[in-house]
């Protein structure tokens, strides 16, 4: 490994790098600009402006239907909780529809729920490229739904989700529609009344804003209790001082991903993705792709590599190559527990521990994607080398 040379970054499903653009626009409001946006004087006015301006691009972004749509929240895990807890407290109604390849920060609240006796959960399957059938979104829906939650993108094999079919199944029964679109919003065009979504969480730092800010864009007249009780912030809706340093951040980052700038990184990203996985087929034998081929995030390429730890890869490729990507393996309280997304779309155990995932963002250049075509293939071996069940 080079001492000279930057790392390379390929877990941007992770977090991102925050744009040049974005501190700069940050910066004052960690200066001179750090009036409470609650107060009637010109330090506190200012920084209400900043906030109500950020709170326009964020609207721009997703097209919301206006910008009192955005409320900010500290980032995506609290807009989808808040999004769950809200929805079944003020609709009086028990029951929330969702999928088995949710994002934790949704399944751990319906669990949570659930277990408290405040929500009844269906978790939906997905078939093999993880999609959910609008159908079964039909058959699951019942006169007490108060929710359905569906992830936009997959943070794991970045699968794409129909979600105007999934929204029309639940809005012929009058239920509202969440979608978790925290992989999409600033990596991917985002419409919320072309999608039909009545409520969409984001977080800034997936699209190179700071951490720790995001929102729910929550459509007018969708019924939903406030999530944090206190002061009158957010027009009632989430108390507590605001982050206007971040939510300058979320917006500033908003502002960077056009029309024009999204449609050109969908195409250099797939082109990417499609030479990192066609040079990963070329050079390691029994290597499978994840996910659906063409319904899926630009910049994401999954694959479960037979015979090769994950984790072990993951660190060999940091330790001896400086390359950063994640492994679909969650190391938490000593076990690896095998990523629930790739058993629900059918990989056996085995295999799911022997995952990668590579995901790009605007910065990622060929070079990038040349070192990790260099370095893999022989940290497979080595890996496989050391596996007692690998037969090669
Ligand atoms: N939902 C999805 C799909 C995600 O990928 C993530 C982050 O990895 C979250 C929610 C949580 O977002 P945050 O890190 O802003 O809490």
């Amino acid at each position: 490994m080079s001492a000279d040379r930057a790392p390379v970054y390929l877990d941007n499903a992770a977090t991102t790098r925050v744009a040049p653009e974005v501190r700069e626009a940050m910066a004052p409001h960690l200066d001179a600009q750090y009036g409470n946006p609650a107060t009637l004087y010109t330090l506190g006015d200012r920084a209400a402006r900043a906030v109500e301006r950020a709170r326009e691009q964020v609207c721009a972004l997703v097209h919301a239907q206006a910008p009192e749509e955005v409320a900010f929240t500290s980032g995506g895990t609290e807009s989808d909780n808040w999004a769950l807890v809200g929805s079944v407290l003020r609709a009086d109604k028990r029951h929330i529809v969702t999928s088995a390849v949710e994002h934790h920060a949704v399944l751990e609240t319906c669990a949570y729920l659930q277990a408290r006796g405040l929500a009844q959960v269906t978790v939906l399957p997905v078939d093999g490229a993880g999609l959910v059938d609008p159908q079964a979104v039909r058959d699951a829906l019942r006169e007490d739904t108060a929710l359905v939650s569906i992830m936009h993108a997959n943070n794991e094999i970045g699968t794409v989700q129909p979600i105007r079919a999934l929204a029309e199944a639940a809005h012929e029964r009058g239920v509202p529609l969440h979608i978790d679109a925290v992989q999409t919003v600033g990596k991917a065009p985002v419409d919320m009344q072309e999608l039909g979504a009545d409520m969409l969480s984001l977080s800034a730092h997936k699209f190179h804003g700071p951490k720790g800010v995001g929102a729910l864009v929550v459509r007018a007249g969708t019924r939903l209790d406030p999530y944090l009780h206190g002061g009158g912030q957010e027009q009632g809706r989430r108390a507590g001082t605001l982050n206007v340093p971040g939510i300058v951040g979320l917006g500033a980052a908003a502002a960077l991903a056009t029309p024009e700038v999204l449609a050109h990184e969908d195409a250099r990203l797939r082109a990417l993705v499609d030479r990192l996985w066609q040079g990963i087929e070329a050079r390691i034998p029994q290597v499978t792709r994840n996910g659906h081929p063409e319904q899926c995030l630009p910049g994401l390429l999954s694959v479960c590599v037979a015979g090769a730890e994950g984790e072990a890869l993951l660190l060999y490729l940091s330790q001896r190559h400086d390359v950063c990507v994640s492994s679909g393996s969650a190391c938490t309280t000593g076990s690896l527990d095998p990523s629930h997304v790739l058993l629900a779309i059918g990989r056996s155990t085995e295999l799911a521990h022997g995952s990668l995932r590579f995901s790009l963002s605007r910065y990622t250049t060929d070079e990038e994607i040349d070192r990790v075509l260099d370095a893999l293939p022989a940290e497979v071996e080595r890996v496989r080398a050391m596996s007692p069940t690998w037969k090669g």
